[in-house]
């Protein structure tokens, strides 16, 4: 008998539903993955032999199901470690590359941090940046993005769908505003593949960042798609043995490629079926919550928005004591701390709701494997939560 008081796993846990942070890998993913360990372990870019070959010709099939799932041709993926350094590449790649007449950048108030950071660095090196506001439903403003652009633009970046309220940004209108004018628009789309249909040839994308871990693929591997017609100019940012075209340099790791190729033939397969099914369970816990709490805000637009996402704020209630009450479930508060003072995130923040309602938001993210009875469950541990703190604050008010 395991010692009770040791065996931590022992331990139940709690309901995951943060599928926004990362997803488990699924189960024919890590098969996949599995004989590129030890069994097919020859390095990809060792062209003298044939354990070099062997692992060369599966990066490139699994280059090609990255491709094929946002519409891109093989040869304008390069691999990654993940979205952070997809993000940071395809931004200072760019404008490192730049002709010295361009050299404004233009991006959102609600990207990710390594984008907006990315941004900020080239700041500080003599860009000019323009941090676009978003509207009330987290959309962007399409006639305030074609007034910020000038002759002198070299890039737009903006996120496909955003990793906390899980809108979806109107990509193919960027675009158009973009290819018209010369622009570069560049898509961290970390969210979005495997959960929306995504074309970089209909929407006009120059650069596409991807990650696997968002979609049921490894952590530690993602990719950057980059345009060749017409033809984008990046400067490598990683020097060493030139590999992915001199633009990423570093081995490719074979077991991470073959699992994110797999992710992405299983997302391109499932995705419609799995998008319905979401969206059900999104409707039948958001149907829940709104009928037992009726003062429910929802933060972002309902209808432009992945199916497993979720991200709501109650009236009169504190965040950290609402996640206190809620210990069976896995969910993400909107918050970030830094140095111990909590602060709303920059999301919420730029959709610049009621001040009550930036400090008690709770982020919903539904998955592949996540269950009705989860749902139900999750729903009834939120109205107990919610219901008996806002009703502790009402005694106080009225005391
Ligand atoms: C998760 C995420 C990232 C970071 O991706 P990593 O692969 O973990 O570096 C970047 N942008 C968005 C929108 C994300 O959701």
């Amino acid at each position: 008998m395991p010692d009770s008081n040791t065996d931590m796993p022992d331990k139940k846990m709690p309901i995951y539903l943060d599928y926004q942070a990362t997803t488990p890998t699924d189960e024919r993913v890590v098969a996949a993955m599995l004989p590129w360990f030890n069994e097919k372990f020859g390095n990809p870019h060792s062209g003298d032999h044939r354990h070099g070959w062997v692992s060369e010709e599966a990066v490139e099939r699994a280059r090609g199901q990255v491709a094929s799932i946002i519409g891109a041709k093989p040869k304008e993926i390069i691999f990654t470690s993940g979205a952070t350094e997809s993000n940071n590449l395809s931004i200072k790649g760019v404008a490192h590359a730049a002709d010295p007449s361009r050299r404004h950048i233009v991006t959102l108030a609600t990207e990710h941090k390594c984008v907006l950071q990315s941004c900020k660095r080239l700041e500080e090196e003599g860009f000019d940046l323009t941090i676009l506001g978003v509207r009330p439903d987290g959309l962007v403003d399409l006639d305030a993005l074609a007034d910020v652009l000038t002759e002198r633009t070299l890039l737009v970046s903006v996120m496909a769908v955003n990793n906390e309220i899980g809108v979806i940004q109107p990509l193919a209108e960027i675009g158009a505003l973009c290819r018209e004018r010369g622009i570069y628009l560049h898509t961290d789309a970390a969210q979005a593949v495997g959960k929306i249909p995504l074309d970089v040839n209909a929407m006009n994308i120059d650069l596409m960042s991807i990650t696997a871990h968002k979609f049921y693929g490894p952590k530690g591997v993602g990719a950057l798609y980059i345009r060749r017609r017409p033809k984008v100019a990046l400067r490598a940012e990683q020097d060493g043995g030139g590999q992915e075209r001199g633009l990423r340099s570093g081995t490719v790791p074979t077991p991470l490629v073959v699992g994110f190729g797999e992710a992405c033939a299983i997302a391109e397969r499932e995705m419609p079926t799995e998008a319905t099914r979401l969206a059900d369970l999104r409707d039948r816990i958001l149907g829940r919550l709104r009928e037992a709490l009726p003062t429910m805000h929802v933060h972002g637009d309902l209808d432009r928005r992945i199916p497993g996402n979720l991200n709501l704020s109650f009236a009169n209630i504190d965040g950290q004591d609402l996640m206190m009450r809620l210990d069976g479930l896995s969910v993400s508060t909107g918050s970030a701390c830094s140095s111990a003072i909590v602060e709303p995130s920059h999301v919420l923040q730029a959709l610049d709701p009621d001040p009550a309602l930036l400090h008690n938001s709770l982020r919903i993210g539904l998955g592949r494997y996540t269950t009705q009875e989860e749902i139900d469950r999750a729903a009834d541990d939120i109205v107990a939560a919610v219901s008996s703190l806002q009703s502790a604050s009402q005694i106080y008010e009225k005391a």
